[in-house]
C-alpha cells in the first residue's frame, strides 16, 4: 500500500540513520527550527559491534550540546589518562582538562536520538529506507517502510545519508570516492567485568594493537587490531588467538585471566579507507557515510559529531539564504576534509604497522622525558591540538632538541 502525501508534507530535511552522525545533524537542524524527519531501521537501545572510545574533541561537542552529563549518568566513567605503550617505551598523559569517555553505542546512540527528538525532530525507528525518490538527478525524497510493512514515500528539500559505511544514499547517487587507500586491518573485541581500568591504553606489539578502556557498568573493553591477511588464521580459533595476542602484554593478560568475559567476541573485518564527495543535488552525506578510516586511534565518533555540526551549519546557511546552498555544502566538504585528512593519514600510517621511522623513534624518546610535550602528543591524538600543528617539522625539531632538558616532575 502506498500512502499519498500532499506538498505540505515536504520536510526541510530527511536524515537516514540515527546514530553518531545522524542524530546530532537532526538535532542541530531541528534546533534551528527546521522540520526534520529522522529515519532509523534499528530500534533503540541498539548495539553495533564497533569501538566507542570518544576522544576529547568529541567530548567537547557532547558538552556543547548539553549531553555529556547524560552520558556520565549512564554509569560511564570519565577517563583522564591516555597510555601509548610501544613495548620499548610507554607514554602516559593527557592535556590538562581533557576528558575521554567510552559509552556503549546502545547507550550513546539512544541519548543522541532522544536529544534529536527533544529538539523537535520526528524519529521513526524500525524504518527501513529502500530507495531514493529522484527528479532527474535531484534527490527529492525516500521510499521505505516502518515496522508495519506499509510502504511510504516522504519528500524533503534535502535527504541526508547518515547511514554509515554502506550508505544507501551514497550508492543511489553514485557519490564519487577519493583518497581511497587499501583496507589494512581487522578488529576483534569483547568485554570483561572484574577487570577495572581507569585509563585508555593502546599497546603496540609488532603487528598487533591491543586497546583497553573502561565503559558502562564497570565493564572494560579489550580490543585487538591486526593485519587483515591474518584474518583466516585468527578465525580458526578466535578465543585462543584473542588471548594469545593479549598475552603480548603479560600484565594485562594476567588480569584478563582473572576477569569474567561478559560478552561474546565481536569482529569487524571490513575496514575500508575512503572519502566520498558529501553533497549533490538534494542530498548530503555525514559521518561514516561520507568518510571512513581505520579506527586505530578511535576518531570516528568525534569526526561524526564534528561533521554533523558543519553540515547543519551549511544547510542552515543555504536554507536561510545567507549563502547559496551549493556553495555552503562545498565549504562543508572543504572544512570536513581539512579536519579529517591529517587524522586519516595518521591512522592509516599507524595501521600499516610499519616500525616507527627514526624521526618518530627520536620523538618518542624525547617525549618519554618530557611530560608537557607528551600531554601535547595526546592532545593531537584526542583532537585538542591539530595534528599538523603537533607534527610540524619545526615543532618536532623543538621537542627533540629539548631531549637533554630535565624532565618536569608532572603537570
Ligand atoms: C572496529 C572499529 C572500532 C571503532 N572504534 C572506535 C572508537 O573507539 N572510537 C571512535 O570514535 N570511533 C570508533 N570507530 C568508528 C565509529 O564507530 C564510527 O565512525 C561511528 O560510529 C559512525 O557513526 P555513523 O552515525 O556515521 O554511522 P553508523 O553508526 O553506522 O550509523 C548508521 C545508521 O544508519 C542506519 N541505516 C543504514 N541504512 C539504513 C536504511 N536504509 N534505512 C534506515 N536506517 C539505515 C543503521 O541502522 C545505523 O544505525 C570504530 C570503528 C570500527 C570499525
Amino acid at each position: 500500500m502506498e500512502m499519498n502525501r500532499t506538498q505540505t508534507d515536504v520536510y526541510d530535511a530527511i536524515v537516514i540513520g540515527a546514530r553518531c552522525a545522524g542524530s546530532p545533524t537532526a538535532m542541530l537542524l531541528a534546533q534551528r527550527g527546521y522540520r526534520v524527519l529522522l529515519l532509523e531501521k534499528a530500534t533503540f537501545p541498539s548495539e553495533v559491534p564497533r569501538g566507542h572510545m570518544i576522544q576529547a574533541s568529541g567530548v567537547a561537542l557532547l558538552k556543547e550540546w548539553g549531553l555529556f552529563e547524560r552520558v556520565l549518568a549512564s554509569n560511564c566513567p570519565p577517563i583522564s589518562r591516555f597510555v601509548f605503550d610501544l613495548g620499548s617505551l610507554a607514554l602516559a598523559g593527557m592535556p590538562q582538562g581533557a576528558t575521554l569517555i567510552a559509552p556503549r553505542h546502545g547507550v550513546l546512540d539512544t541519548i543522541l536520538a532522544d536529544a534529536a527528538v527533544a529538539s523537535g525532530a520526528e524519529l521513526r525507528e524500525g524504518f527501513l529506507v529502500q530507495e531514493m525518490q529522484m527528479d532527474g538527478n535531484r534527490v527529492i525524497g525516500i521510499r521505505g517502510n516502518g515496522p508495519d510493512g506499509v510502504q511510504v514515500t516522504e519528500r524533503a528539500n534535502i535527504v541526508i545519508g547518515a547511514d554509515g559505511l554502506y550508505s544507501l544514499v551514497a550508492r543511489a547517487v553514485q557519490a564519487p570516492t577519493y583518497d581511497v587507500r587499501p583496507s589494512l586491518t581487522c578488529a576483534y573485541f569483547t568485554y570483561y567485568s572484574n577487570l577495572p581500568v581507569e585509563e585508555t591504553a593502546i599497546y603496540v606489539r609488532d603487528k598487533r594493537v591491543i586497546v583497553a578502556f573502561p565503559t558502562n557498568d564497570v565493564n572494560t573493553c579489550i580490543g585487538l587490531q591486526f593485519p587483515r591477511e591474518e584474518l583466516a588464521a585468527f578465525r580458526a580459533d578466535i578465543a585462543g588467538n584473542f588471548l594469545h595476542i593479549v598475552g603480548l602484554v603479560p600484565e594485562l593478560a594476567a588480569r584478563v585471566r582473572n576477569a569474567k568475559q561478559t560478552e561474546r567476541f565481536l569482529g569487524v573485518t571490513d575496514i575500508p579507507n575512503f572519502f566520498r564527495k558529501p553533497s549533490g543535488p538534494g542530498w548530503a552525506l555525514v559521518g561514516d557515510a561520507g568518510y571512513h578510516k581505520d579506527p586505530y586511534t578511535g576518531q570516528g565518533i568525534s569526526d561524526a559529531f564534528f561533521s554533523a555540526k558543519l553540515l547543519a551549519e551549511a544547510i542552515d546557511a543555504g536554507f536561510s539564504r545567507r549563502q547559496p546552498l551549493e556553495e555552503a555544502l562545498a565549504a562543508y566538504e572543504q572544512q570536513r576534509n581539512a579536519q579529517a585528512l591529517p587524522s586519516y593519514e595518521f591512522n592509516y600510517q599507524l595501521a600499516t604497522f610499519e616500525p616507527p621511522s627514526r624521526e618518530m623513534q627520536h620523538l618518542f624518546a624525547a617525549l618519554a622525558r618530557n611530560q608537557v610535550e607528551t600531554n601535547n602528543f595526546f592532545g593531537a591524538i584526542s583532537g585538542t591540538i591539530p595534528i599538523p600543528e603537533f607534527f610540524a617539522p619545526a615543532n618536532l625539531q623543538r621537542i627533540t632538541s629539548q631531549h637533554d632538558v630535565p624532565v618536569p616532575a608532572s603537570e
